[in-house]
């Protein structure tokens, strides 16, 4: 079996994270979406809302497996016998921590870093600019899967 995890905090899922999903999911037998937890980082949704909103939007593809991860990803990958992480790449301004990332993880473990151009519709999209633009009430419908969407406003909705 040829497995292959992307992780993140997906906090929530968006459109981007799920293209590069589905893509690396044509090329491994098995992907494995790995939510970091970082308990120093408050999110907008918990570590389990995260979990079941990854679960129903990629549960199409048949061979993804979703679940949560406290501690250094080489260790998740060794734990699962994963040779390969996979990111998305938006920009230019990406590459400068991912690289020294990467790098960190050959050295530590062995474990490679594929990385993947992101589609260039979601190149400027990010969790944290898709809250942003909800919280004001800007339409993030093109940017984040229908179940989302729905979550979003649920939890911005004012009291
Ligand atoms: P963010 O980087 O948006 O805070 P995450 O930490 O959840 O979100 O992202 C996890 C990984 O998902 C990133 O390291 C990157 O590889 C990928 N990713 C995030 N947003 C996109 C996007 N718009 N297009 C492609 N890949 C993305």
């Amino acid at each position: 079996m040829r497995r292959a995890v992307c992780p993140g905090s997906f906090d929530p899922i968006t459109n981007g994270h799920v293209d590069i999903i589905g893509r690396a999911s044509k090329l491994y037998d098995v992907v494995h979406v790995a939510v970091m937890i970082n308990k120093s980082k408050q999110g907008l949704f918990t570590v389990d809302e995260r979990i079941a909103l990854i679960k129903e939007v990629t549960a199409h593809y048949g061979n993804v497996e979703v679940e949560a991860f406290h501690g250094l990803l080489v260790e998740y990958c060794r734990q699962r016998d994963i040779p390969a992480i996979v990111k998305g790449l938006r920009a230019v301004s990406d590459f400068d921590y991912e690289l020294q990332m990467a790098q960190m993880n050959i050295g530590l473990s062995g474990v490679e870093t594929l990385f993947v151009p992101t589609n260039p519709t979601y190149s400027f999209l990010s969790s944290s600019l898709v809250k942003e633009v909800a919280t004001w009430g800007g339409d993030v419908s093109h940017l984040v899967p229908e179940p989302v969407l729905g979550a979003l406003y649920e939890r911005l909705r004012k009291p």
